[in-house]
């Protein structure tokens, strides 16, 4: 059974302080700050890796993304995916979740259709977790979101639990299918030295536009219906006010003092 997992890289969530936010062109400042394989996608990985040692197949790994991209693909074949495509083009850049889901569809059905694509449910940057469905969608496959479990139950279906607010859903869903991985899913693998050697062994591709017939107003800003119209970055103002005394005036002080600053 053939698995496609999609995985991006985003700057590594502990120096989120660190990104800023271009008022003139509106993109995101990354410089200097370290990327990282978006960390539910690491599940992804590790549920296909699993699936694959009942359902022998190939595991390709795919991203979308700026040439350093393909660390995070090194990442995932050293994990143990057998293959990495990564899709590099000046036309894809600025691509919201509309444009980046229909590129990766067109991707998966001219290089690696799958029995199985696998996506995070979510990603920790711009976390629209808008990219797995519209993919299917692209796809004409059937999804389902947020799944902590998931049993392919023979050639041509699966059945996926997947937690809801408040509640949980259990749904059958005919293969190919696609499926948004939870971090309640699995402890996803840390690559071992063998894994990071056998890097080297394994095929890594690049692609372009032209390569998977994207004409280039299709993809990338051209091809988002999306636009940013404004960013803003949040200022936090901490500052910090100690009562002390009696608890009983201290609570009541505090109210009042939270009334006044406008807190309550
Ligand atoms: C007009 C516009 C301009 C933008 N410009 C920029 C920009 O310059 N730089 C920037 O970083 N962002 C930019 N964005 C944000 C960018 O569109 C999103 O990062 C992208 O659409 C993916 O959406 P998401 O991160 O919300 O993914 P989600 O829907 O939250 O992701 C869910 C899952 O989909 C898969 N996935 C998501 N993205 C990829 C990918 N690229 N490759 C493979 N799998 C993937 C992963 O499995 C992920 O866990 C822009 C958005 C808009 C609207």
């Amino acid at each position: 059974m053939d698995t496609v997992v999609c995985i991006k890289q985003v700057p590594h969530p502990d120096h989120f302080s660190h990104i800023t936010l271009d008022p003139v062109t509106k993109a995101i400042r990354r410089d200097g700050v370290p990327l990282v394989v978006n960390p539910v996608d690491r599940h992804a990985v590790e549920a296909a890796l699993q699936l694959r040692d009942r359902f022998p197949g190939k595991v390709t790994v795919l991203t979308m993304g700026p040439p350093q991209a393909r660390e995070a693909l090194e990442e995932a074949l050293a994990m143990g995916a057998d293959e990495g495509i990564l899709l590099c083009d000046r036309a894809f850049a600025g691509a919201d979740a509309y444009a980046t889901a229909l590129t990766i569809a067109a991707a998966i059905r001219k290089l690696c259709p799958a029995s199985l694509v696998l996506c995070g449910c979510e990603t920790a940057d711009s976390g629209t977790r808008m990219v797995g469905p519209m993919l299917a969608e692209f796809l004409d496959i059937p999804y389902a979101t947020n799944v902590r479990r998931l049993d392919v139950t023979g050639e041509d279906a699966c059945v996926a639990e997947a937690d809801l607010d408040g509640g949980r859903m259990k749904v059958e869903l005919g293969l190919p299918a696609l499926i948004t991985v939870s971090r309640a899913m699995n402890e996803p693998r840390i690559p071992d030295v063998m894994g990071i050697i056998g890097v080297a062994d394994k095929t890594l591709s690049t692609y372009g536009a032209e390569e998977i017939d994207l004409p280039p107003d299709k993809t990338g800003l051209a091809g988002s219906p999306t636009r940013v119209a404004g960013v803003w970055e949040f200022k936090k103002d901490r500052r910090s006010e100690v009562l002390q005394g009696n608890p009983r005036h201290v609570s009541s002080d505090a109210v009042a003092r939270l009334r006044e600053l406008g807190g309550l």
